[in-house]
């Protein structure tokens, strides 16, 4: 029964022929997971296999949700992305950390971003890039094309508190050190992406403090990146937009993964009822072939959807100027 024939994409518009068994990129203890899902909508292996991914692809380290696909997990991501309740426009963009070098988690996620001709802003660690990682990044990503939103994501990404949660920019780090990291990045971006690295800088695990913010507007950055609201206690106007974050997708902590599938879901619907740009994080460091396929999925569904804008950080930046 799972040997060559069509399966029919009922959500989207592609069908193609399925060789041999379904789920097999999912070659998986779970392999018996991918069949329920694969009745009536057609998985994405296949594209996913030609976008680059390989069928042994694992990371080394993985939220727990994404460890085995959840039971009927592409209904109810249709679900929640087709029964969007606010007749609102929504404005979403894509920002994917820790850019640093190549690889195949890296290609294929550029891969599915190519073929969806969707932006991604790409949060780049300026210490990490070499010259021959910088030619993977470009191999992958070349630089004359405009889906990808270079910015600067810290300096090292390294942790500098002695307490509390991880932070490259938070309290304890004095302006003069905030400073010279910062600087030496935007330095280095420059010279990287030959000045078409854009003005918006998202901090380590999204986490920066009020001198960090001093620092960003003297180098005349125009937005931040983060979760959560900027710090309170600046003088306005700032200068600063900020492109929030409302949705992680894989550095997830929560252990019980059919729950937390729920959660993303419900993280998502509410992304989808605010009024201003809401982002989407991605950690492709982390990404196994389920979360691959989730991903090419649900940028399927968002694109149908006209009601959905799906937002550079270039596009936002000029939004915010005519504002
Ligand atoms: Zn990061």
């Amino acid at each position: 029964m799972w040997g060559d024939h069509i399966v029919e994409n009922l959500v989207g518009a592609h069908s193609f022929t399925v060789q041999g068994l379904i789920p097999n990129l999912y070659n998986t203890p779970h392999q018996q997971t991918g069949r329920e899902y694969c009745v009536l909508r057609c998985d994405h292996t296949q594209d996913l296999r030609e976008l680059g991914l390989q069928a042994q692809h694992r990371p080394r380290q993985s939220s727990a949700v994404w460890q085995k696909p959840t039971p009927a997990w592409r209904d109810k991501l249709v679900k929640t992305v087709e029964q969007r309740a606010s007749n609102h426009s929504v404005r979403i963009f894509f920002r994917a950390d820790d850019i640093g070098a190549g690889g195949q988690a890296f290609e294929t996620l550029c891969q599915i971003f190519r073929f969806h001709q969707l932006p991604l802003a790409m949060s780049v660690v300026p210490a990490w890039v070499s010259t021959v990682r910088q030619q993977q990044l470009f191999a992958a990503a070349p630089l004359e094309e405009p889906l990808w939103g270079w910015h600067q994501h810290g300096w090292r990404h390294v942790n500098w508190q002695s307490s509390g949660k991880k932070s490259e920019f938070g309290d304890q780090r004095p302006f003069e050190k905030q400073w010279r990291d910062i600087w030496q990045g935007w330095q280095k971006m420059q010279i990287l992406f030959q000045g078409l690295c854009l003005p918006v800088f998202t901090p380590p695990w999204n986490r920066l403090s009020l001198t960090t913010i001093k620092v960003l507007q003297k180098l005349d950055f125009k937005a931040v990146s983060i979760t959560k609201p900027l710090p309170s206690g600046l003088k306005t106007p700032l200068g600063l937009a900020n492109f929030r974050i409302q949705l992680d997708l894989h550095t997830r902590k929560a252990k019980d993964p059919e729950a937390d599938f729920d959660k993303l879901l419900a993280e998502l619907a509410n992304l989808m009822d605010r009024r201003e740009p809401s982002g989407i994080v991605i950690h492709h460091h982390r990404m196994n072939i389920f979360a691959f396929d989730f991903l090419h999925e649900l940028l399927h569904l968002l694109k149908r959807r006209e009601d959905v804008e799906l937002l550079s950080f270039q596009e936002i930046l000029e939004m915010e100027n005519e504002s």
